[in-house]
């Protein structure tokens, strides 16, 4: 039994290829009978979802939309298996993903690339296959076919209304349900662990980088804003106590951010440098996850005004106390 109810809400939990463990994915039955989000692409958690919705009386071809939180490969990798025609709701950031846009993808590898060279790395190459791993359970021939944005009535569940909620990824959405107080919470908010600010493009080309610790901590303190009662999460339980929650992981990782500045009071390090420092155990298997943590850390002291980055003759940053 991977199926739970609440109310007009039930819960899926589909396995993953991630460390990260099981997926959550929603069905709600509003106006539409609608997914919230779809796991990995592999056959194990197809499985598991036509299991679970045939808990719930259903089958696949029931389902009449899904709609995404973010375009993570757990999130969206069974859109591939999902029956042709039915309509797939979220981020306009989404779009490159689902269908695997070759060129998008292609600067997506040449962004990092420069920001890893950036950041102190010399072997760029090894980080970047780890991300074509990841992509390998990800979706490659969707379609996002309508776009939602802040503020706008959920499509075919329009008690929801949509935040914006960028940080874990560029194309993260919540939906709130002001009667009863719900949040269809992504990996906005997680139970256990604190959601890991990914370094992606931003959405326009050739914009400023965006720094996604930065977006993620704005992002949070939205949830202050709301009166939730349960937040159903993307990974692990529901969140009964959000606002709690919230405040936990800002006191937390303002605290991280303390101790990487203690770091650069006794030298000016490079991001890969307190990556390594801060992650000695994992950075070299999940060297994309903790150079993110790592550089969120650095954009967030620079926000408080506490570090700035000098470049040096190689083009490597260097992050320097103030
Ligand atoms: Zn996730």
């Amino acid at each position: 039994m991977n199926v739970e109810r609440f109310g007009d809400i039930s819960k899926i939990t589909l396995p993953t290829t991630f460390s990260v463990g099981d997926v959550n994915v929603y069905v709600v039955k509003g106006d539409r009978l609608t997914l919230v989000d779809a796991g990995v692409k592999t056959k194990a958690s197809w499985e598991a979802l036509v299991y679970g919705l045939s808990q719930l009386g259903y089958a696949p071809k029931d389902l009449e939309q899904v709609v995404l939180t973010h375009h993570h490969p757990d999130h969206v990798g069974l859109l591939d298996f999902l029956p042709d025609g039915i309509d797939v709701i979220g981020h306009k950031y989404c779009a490159n993903w689902l269908s695997r846009d070759e060129s998008y993808l292609k600067e997506y590898v040449e962004f990092l690339r420069a920001l890893y060279l950036q950041f102190g790395l010399k072997e760029v190459e090894f980080p970047l296959s780890q991300i074509g791993a990841t992509l390998k359970v990800s979706c490659e021939q969707s379609k996002l076919t309508q776009v939602m944005q802040e503020g706008e009535r959920l499509f075919g569940m329009d008690e929801w209304t949509v935040y914006e909620t960028l940080g874990h990824a560029q194309s993260h959405l919540v939906f709130f349900r002001e009667k009863d107080g719900s949040l269809l919470a992504g990996d906005h908010v997680l139970a256990t662990i604190s959601s890991n600010p990914i370094l992606e493009p931003p959405l326009i080309k050739n914009a400023a980088r965006p720094k996604p610790l930065v977006q993620y901590n704005h992002s949070l303190k939205k949830m202050l804003e709301l009166p939730i009662h349960i937040a159903y999460t993307g990974h692990g339980t529901e969140v009964k106590d959000t606002h709690e929650l919230v405040n936990r992981r800002l006191a937390r990782q303002h605290e991280r951010a303390m101790s990487v500045y203690e770091m650069l009071k006794e030298k000016p390090m490079t991001a890969f440098q307190v990556c390594q420092q801060l992650f000695p155990a994992v950075y070299q298997k999940e060297i994309a996850l903790t150079l993110s943590q790592s550089v969120g850390q650095l954009d967030y002291l620079q926000e408080i005004g506490h570090i700035e980055a000098q470049m040096n003759d190689e083009g490597v940053l260097y992050f320097v106390p103030l």
